[in-house]
């Protein structure tokens, strides 16, 4: 984990929020290469939920909502609240959770109290108080006067931006169940124990499906929904052994869930959720409708029958993912490091190499054009005439400083799928040669016949 906090600062993929400030409770900020980055894996989820799927729509609803909206979901009881374990001796927080599941080290060996959380605090192995209940919903007041009537939160989860709009997206689309919404947006969370770099943050984004079926077929779409999501991982070329699925039994699952599976991902750190697959039953709309008065069943005037017509409320299938987690795991998952260098120049025998080998579509970079010296004006100005045609067409970068060989470990680092270098016979022939990332093989292609070239190359 540490190699891969160092390259993201080092590159510029992951800051750490308000660094010069000593950085703030578990925020990060996402540089130019991170933004890039990011943007890819929303395009990625987008394109599969719009593009290839039918009967799914988009939306972009608002991170603040009127207050009923967490009252009816549940986010303001104990459903959404974690348990909480405090340490008397360092005052550090746990969630209890966490203490259940932990072996602790065999220096700070647990301590079993009566009426505690069961084991010692994992930092000092001191006694730990009782758990209790944290709400997790961030608070904030709308308008000039901060008193209660005032207090809204953040929003903790995209999805019930969703469901308050049922009827709107049914009304103004023509849609008829079966159909998805699908949305990414920020959510917040005040977690415990924030951890494990963007793994756990407090401000993240989430890509959520919703959707809306029939009751009897919300079992079989919960399958189906699971099995399309892992194969999105493995498509984007995450490594199959870690990957897994865990059916989460009753007494584990959230507030709302009716079945809930996990996506685990092994990062350096363990197994870890990245995604969450849940039957919410009727519990959304059914709790909606209830608090505002409106009434969010389904009209049904088609039945199997043809006669029987039926109203009802949908049950929801929901894929659930953060994006700065999934983030983490491409990073953890494409990371190489070669020792001695991939290479044998002696320039690099010593070195270790860093190869990121992101899926082409993940990649924040796609081309580098690289003049072979750059003290020869002819070649630099050729590659910056390559540079400016590609630019419109492909995320390209221009660099001409140190020797090839750094240049291209350079690029390798940040997984720029291809580098194009510009060299004395490049002014002869008009063309260049292109190098792969992955096999490093080079071939030599005309500079007409480029753009077309690269297309077939970098495109998905
Ligand atoms: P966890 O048990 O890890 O807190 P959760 O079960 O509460 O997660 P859900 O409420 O199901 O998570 O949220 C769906 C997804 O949103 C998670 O699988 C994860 O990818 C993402 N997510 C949730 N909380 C965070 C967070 N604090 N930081 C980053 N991503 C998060």
């Amino acid at each position: 984990m540490e190699k891969i906090v160092s390259l993201s600062k080092r590159r510029g993929f992951i800051f750490p929020s308000s660094e010069i400030y000593g950085g703030f409770g578990s925020c990060y900020d996402f540089g130019p290469l991170g933004v890039l980055m990011k943007n890819n894996i929303k395009n990625a989820w987008w394109k599969e939920m719009i593009q290839n799927h039918n009967d799914i729509v988009g939306l972009d609803a608002g991170i603040l909502m009127n207050p009923k909206v967490w009252q009816a979901s549940g986010h303001l009881t104990a459903g959404f609240a974690d348990e909480l374990v405090e340490c008397k001796k360092c005052h550090k927080r746990f969630r209890a959770e966490e203490i259940k599941t932990k072996n602790p080290a065999p220096h700070r060996p647990a301590l079993l109290q009566k009426g505690g959380a069961g084991a010692g605090c994992p930092e000092c192995g001191g006694e730990l108080i009782k758990p209790r209940k944290f709400n997790l919903m961030m608070k904030t007041f709308v308008g000039p006067v901060e008193e209660k009537a005032a207090t809204t939160y953040l929003r903790a989860e995209t999805c019930q931006g969703i469901y308050v709009n049922f009827l709107n997206i049914l009304n103004s689309t023509r849609l008829k169940i079966p159909f998805g919404v699908a949305q990414i947006g920020k959510a917040f969370r005040n977690e415990i124990t924030p951890r494990d770099f963007v793994y756990r943050i407090r401000e993240f984004e989430q890509m959520e499906l919703q959707w809306f079926c029939h009751p009897k077929e919300a079992d079989k779409l919960f399958d189906y929904w699971k099995s399309e999501r892992v194969n999105w991982y493995l498509d984007l070329g995450i490594k199959k052994e870690n990957l897994r699925e865990k059916e989460v039994p009753e007494k584990e699952r959230a507030h709302y869930a009716k079945r809930q599976a996990d996506i685990e991902y092994h990062f350096p750190f363990g197994w870890r959720e990245i995604e969450g697959i849940h039957n919410r039953g009727d519990w959304d709309l059914s709790n909606h409708s209830k608090f505002s008065k409106e009434d969010l069943r389904y009209f049904d005037p088609s039945t199997s029958s043809g006669q029987v017509k039926e109203k009802y409320f949908p049950h929801i299938i929901e894929t659930s993912v953060g994006v700065e987690r999934i983030f983490l795991a491409f990073l953890s998952d494409a990371y190489q490091e070669i020792k001695g260098g991939r290479t044998k120049t002696t320039e690099a025998t010593k070195e270790i190499e860093i190869l990121l080998k992101l899926d082409k579509k993940l990649a924040p970079i796609k081309v580098a054009v690289l003049p072979l010296v750059r003290n020869k004006l002819e070649l630099v100005k050729k590659a910056k005439e390559v540079y400016q045609m590609l630019k419109p067409h492909f995320v390209c970068q221009y660099d001409e400083l140190g020797s090839i060989g750094r240049r291209y470990r350079r690029q390798d680092e940040i997984a720029t799928v291809l580098c194009l270098t510009i060299d004395f016979e490049s002014l002869k022939q008009d063309d260049l040669t292109i190098r792969d990332r992955d096999t490093m093989k080079q071939e030599r292609v005309k500079i007409s016949n480029l753009i077309n070239f690269l297309k077939t190359k970098v495109e998905n």
